[in-house]
């Protein structure tokens, strides 16, 4: 076997939503990176998710100067020169999950690494997952937010709330502070790309599909430049959409609680019979009466527009829509 059969090759999976002036930077930073371990090629997948800004430009000028054969690669003086550079753009807005998993299907590396295009993601963790990963023969090695400096407090507030819920009543455990930055091997991305739903919840779908992850913690960092795409409304949107991806306890809830008040309700009429048959007691409450209609017709209603919440996923899965559409890539030319 020759050197070069021995290498390994390590995927990076950047999604880029309006990223044009993060893009050289977090290139210049990971290429550093890659550039002190030896042992490994790295090839990295830029996700354009349909910017409207020159992201895609920057990717593709990325691309030409990494267009240089093999042999070449390893002694040329820009870092570019000693990796392969692929995009996917797509034809619009889809959305970071969708660009995950475009990223993660155009992967053939023996490792797979998503991080985010605005350096909030110290690339230099590469380096420590690789050799994490490695070293124990573990499958995944996932980085985790141990603080939320620099984060609006309603943010981590909500944050903090949605991993109590989500760990307690859905069917996988999401570690509090978890990212989607993360390194897996070959038969973990096999298995999330398998995945055929078209609504991805990331964070989920690692939890679910099990394997070994080992976790390393880190100190949150500002954004490079540019804002979150995150309002209060998607993140909200977010989370319950994950939620109701991973969890139909809210429908048992809802059947309990039905129960529970019917098993109420015909001990009340039971008393009220035995009363008025006993002491010939008019059951006054007309008032009452109109409150209960009220609380219970709210009360269904609220049921059935949670129903109406998994009939809505189960349409929209139904249609069999593809997860992205792409534009254009240059994943053929190789
Ligand atoms: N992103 C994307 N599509 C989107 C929104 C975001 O590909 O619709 C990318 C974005 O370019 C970045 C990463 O996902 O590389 C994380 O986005 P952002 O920084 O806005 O999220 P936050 O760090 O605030 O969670
Ligand atoms: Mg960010």
């Amino acid at each position: 076997m020759d050197r070069s059969s021995q290498r390994k090759t390590v995927d990076i999976i950047v999604p880029c939503f309006n990223e044009e002036h993060n893009i050289d930077a977090f290139f210049r930073e990971t290429q550093k990176v890659a550039s002190e371990m030896e042992g490994y090629d790295f090839a990295y997948i830029f996700i354009d998710d349909g910017s409207t800004d020159e992201t895609l430009a920057k990717i593709k000028s990325l691309a030409a100067d990494a267009k240089a054969p093999a042999g070449a690669m390893r002694d040329a003086e820009t870092p570019a020169a000693r990796c392969h550079v692929r995009y996917i753009s797509f034809s619009r807005n889809f959305g970071k999950e969708a660009a995950m998993y475009a990223g993660l299907r155009a992967s053939k590396g023996d490792f797979a690494v998503i991080i985010d295009a605005d350096l909030q993601h110290p690339p230099q963790l590469i380096a420590t997952m690789l050799k994490r990963i490695e070293e124990t023969g573990c499958d995944s090695c996932a980085a985790r937010r141990v603080s939320r400096k620099g984060e609006p407090k309603i943010r981590s507030a909500f944050a903090r709330a949605f991993y109590k819920i989500m760990n307690r009543y859905s069917d996988i455990e999401i570690i509090d502070g978890a990212v989607d930055f993360r390194i897996m091997n070959r038969k973990m991305v096999k298995a999330i790309v398998s995945m055929p739903e078209s609504q991805r919840f990331s964070k989920g779908i690692f939890a679910w599909v099990g394997f070994e992850t080992e976790w390393i913690e880190f100190e949150n960092v500002k954004r490079l430049s540019g804002e979150s795409k995150w309002s209060v409304w998607s993140l909200a949107k977010y989370a319950v959409d994950g939620f109701i991806d991973f969890a139909v306890s809210p429908l048992k809830f809802v059947g309990v609680f039905g129960g529970a008040i019917t098993v109420c309700s015909t001990i009340y009429l039971i008393i009220e019979i035995l009363k008025t048959l006993i002491f010939g007691k008019d059951t006054p409450g007309y008032a009452s009466t109109i409150c209960l209609i009220l609380f219970f017709g709210g009360l269904i209603i609220a049921i059935l527009s949670l129903i109406g919440e998994y009939i809505g996923r189960m349409y929209l899965e139904t249609k069999g829509r593809p997860v992205y559409v792409e534009k254009e890539s240059n994943l053929d030319e190789e």
